[in-house]
């Protein structure tokens, strides 16, 4: 047998397999996943590597076959499941094999083992008792006193007890010497959720609820794997439900995954699960310490774990009998790592689903246009919860056109009505919420008097002012000099938006200075713990108002907001990529279903420069559909996601020049392997942030319809870019479907 292994140097050409001797010594010990020191290279520097398969035959000549030397002690043995996604994540996304066996590695290596001295009663309690009545004969108190302690509890803790009881070491031994007490070492697990105390009892699931719950339950019953959207409106309590889908799972025997954005991984988040399955439950988040997340990998291996709840890295949980996959608001683009493998955790969970026999729930309010689709060709099946969990009313959504404002001579950041309406709230003791849409700002040009934007003639995305004083599109490089009057109302008002969070900040506190405000975003939750304390001051009712970005929207529950000020609704809608509508609605929609979750009903007031864009008009009526129809129009005439599918191939070097050039050649190189022009090439194009640290970037965009096309002309691209010396000097990735613009 020999062993097929991928050294762990990320470099194009060392891409591939290499085959080393199994020596006597380590037959049986290799498995798919483990980590390996082999010779490589001409001076047989030892270098580590990763086993990927077996082979039976050699490949060369038995004298150039190399022994593997030996398994890296605190190596971490990847599973051989993911060691076939990684392999399919290479496929699919580009990039090296070593990239991708790191990307689904969950922890990088072996930390320190944490672990706790116990003091155990070696002998029968009547032994015990009659050796106490000796020692406090002998007036030995000390030992009197542990040996006491320990006929009350038979295991106690050492540090605990001996601190307590004023015992010394010399004590301990002198028992244990005796044989009356045994000390032993156990291990503790750094667990991140040690200190909660569930409080919450489940709810009684409506009828909508139970009926999508019995879907799943009986498909997966029947051994039935698929593909689930569950789209239910903001608050119709889509958590309870994925905790009785995972339930159904677990009493199979069979483990969960919950991926959540980090944002969203809340204490109170964890805690509704934590209620629910007690310590089975183990999460992973960016602030946890290397050790805590060992340790959490050690329980799922031991089969301590029946659910795990993270973000999209928690997808490589390295569970045995996965049986259910939830990605929750699978909309966010969050999912799609931003690292070569640029992966998607949705495409991702289907994948690995799909090889272990589990199924996926992705669960959305504003399902993105993909996942709809999807429901529409069959590929997934829809659940619907039309409702809020306690038939709650959707809020009423007014529009407010802010060029009527600059008409009646309002130039404040705040309407007439939306004011109007906060001091009713301040004088009902109700909350409001002001968030102010910061997504995806990227300087484009619009005018304040009749709402015109401009926009490139050839890819219907609008143009962004650059520095140099033109408007560029992003896709294609067009470009036209910046305009100073509206080409068309000729209004002088033209210009981006300039407002930030702590300007509304300084106006509201002027505006209402009885009000207690709070403000989220990056400056004010910088520190530990800083997004916690103000979620949790305004959920204690400890503020009235809480202004913020695309933060604030995220699957918070405040049942006492009946109000929510939407400000610059168009900031996303015309960043300059075909997903703005998309992201523009899903952010409406969702600051919207913050309002009235309580018992009284909620108002909104979305003000906008473009009032009669579909994006708005749909996020106003709360209707996901009609966005949905009007939106796919635009999608199928332009050719974007997820009628065709796109590749981005970004390209960054030293030289401007060479990267031009090589950009070029790439795309002449394109049409030579599709004589028949069937794949749309875009560009190149220089990205949004042209130059970066003294390195150019540069874009190419490829439209096609088929995925494995575009797949195989990523794989001939490869082969080109390795054998060709001109992109030696160059980094090149690829993306596909990417979720914006570079
Ligand atoms: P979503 O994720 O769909 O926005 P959540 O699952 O967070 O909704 O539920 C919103 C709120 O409604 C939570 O406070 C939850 O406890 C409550 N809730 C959910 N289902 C029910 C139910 N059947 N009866 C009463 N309250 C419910
Ligand atoms: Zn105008
Ligand atoms: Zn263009």
């Amino acid at each position: 047998m020999y062993a097929d292994i991928i050294i762990d140097i990320t470099h194009e050409k060392l891409d591939r397999v290499f085959q080393y001797g199994i020596p006597s010594h380590l037959e049986g010990m290799l498995k798919v996943g483990t980590e390996v020191r082999v010779p490589f290279g001409k001076g047989n520097k030892e270098t580590r590597g990763y086993v990927v398969g077996f082979s039976e035959q050699p490949g060369y000549d038995l004298e150039k076959i190399k022994p593997v030397a030996g398994i890296v002690e605190d190596g971490i043995a990847i599973e051989g499941r993911l060691v076939e996604l990684a392999g399919w994540m290479k496929e699919t996304y580009g990039g090296t094999m070593i990239q991708a066996l790191k990307t689904v590695l969950p922890i990088k290596k072996q930390e320190e083992i944490r672990s706790k001295k116990q003091i155990l009663l070696a002998v029968t309690e009547e032994e015990g008792k009659k050796k106490l009545d000796w020692y406090l004969h002998k007036n030995q108190k000390a030992r009197a006193r542990l040996l006491a302690a320990l006929l009350d509890c038979p295991e106690q803790e050492y540090d605990l007890i001996t601190k307590k009881l004023h015992i010394t070491a010399s004590v301990v031994r002198a028992l244990e010497e005796q044989g009356m007490v045994k000390v032993s070492s156990r291990r503790v697990m750094r667990s991140p959720i040690h200190k909660m105390r569930p409080k919450k009892e489940p709810v009684e699931l409506n009828e909508e609820q139970s009926r999508t719950v019995g879907q799943f339950r009986q498909d997966y019953s029947r051994g039935i794997r698929k593909t689930y959207l569950v789209y239910g409106v903001t608050g119709s309590g889509k958590t309870e439900v994925y905790m009785e889908m995972i339930r159904q799972v677990v009493d199979e025997g069979k483990q969960a995954i919950v991926l959540i954005p980090e944002i969203a991984l809340t204490y109170q988040t964890v805690m509704r699960f934590y209620g629910r399955f007690g310590d089975r439950v183990s999460i992973l988040h960016s602030r946890m310490s290397q050790g805590e997340r060992f340790d959490q990998m050690d329980r799922v291996k031991a089969g301590e774990v029946d659910v795990m709840i993270g973000p999209r890295s928690a997808l490589f949980t390295p569970f045995f009998n996965l049986g259910l996959i939830i990605i929750d608001e699978e909309h966010e683009g969050t999912y799609k790592s931003e690292q070569v493998p640029r992966y998607h955790a949705r495409e991702t969970a289907i994948h690995r689903a799909e090889t272990e026999g589990a199924s996926v729930v992705l669960g959305s309010a504003t399902p993105s246009l993909e996942s709809f689709y999807s429901c529409r060709t069959g590929r997934y099946q829809l659940l619907e919860l039309r409702n809020r969990s306690r038939r709650q009313e959707l809020p009423s959504v007014y529009i407010q056109d802010m060029r009527e404002e600059l008409k009646a001579g309002n130039r404040s950041i705040l309407s007439d009505r939306l004011r109007e309406l906060m001091e009713d709230r301040l004088e009902k003791k109700e909350q409001i919420m002001l968030f102010l849409n910061r997504r995806g700002y990227a300087g484009f040009v619009c005018c304040r008097a009749c709402g015109y934007v401009v926009k490139c003639p050839h890819c219907d995305v609008s143009l962004s002012t650059h520095r140099n004083g033109r408007m560029v599109c992003h896709y294609c490089g067009y470009e036209e000099p910046v305009i100073h009057v509206c080409p068309s109302c000729g209004s002088p008002y033209v210009g981006g938006f300039r407002a930030g969070t702590q300007q509304v900040e300084e106006l509201v506190r002027r505006q209402f200075p009885q009000a207690r405000v709070l403000r989220m975003d990056l400056d004010t939750t910088k520190q530990k713990d800083g997004y916690e304390k103000i979620l949790e001051t305004f959920a204690d009712e400890r503020a009235d108002i809480l202004i913020g970005t695309q933060m604030i929207v995220k699957g918070h529950d405040f049942p006492k907001v009946t109000l929510v000020g939407i400000l610059a609704a168009d900031l996303s809608l015309y960043s300059d990529d075909y997903r703005s509508a998309e992201r523009t609605f899903q952010l409406l929609t969702q600051a919207a279903g913050r309002a009235g979750r309580g018992d009284r009903a909620g108002e909104v007031v979305i003000q906008t420069y473009s009032p009669d864009h579909y994006g708005i008009q749909m996020a106003a009526a709360q209707d996901y559909e009609g966005f949905y129809e009007e939106e796919m129009r635009y999608r199928e005439l332009m050719g974007y996601p997820p009628v065709e599918h796109l590749l981005a191939v970004l390209m960054t070097g030293p030289e401007e020049e060479q990267l031009h050039l090589a950009a070029d050649y790439l795309k002449q190189f394109l049409k030579r392997i599709d004589p028949g022009g069937r794949m749309q090439v875009i560009g190149p194009a220089s990205p949004y942030v042209a130059k970066v640290s003294d390195v150019y970037r540069r874009v190419l965009y490829i439209k096609e319809e088929e995925k494995s096309i575009l797949i195989e002309a990523k794989n001939r691209m490869e082969q080109y870019i390795e054998a060709n010396k001109g992109f030696q000097t160059l980094r090149i990735q690829f993306d596909l479907d990417p979720m914006g613009v570079f």
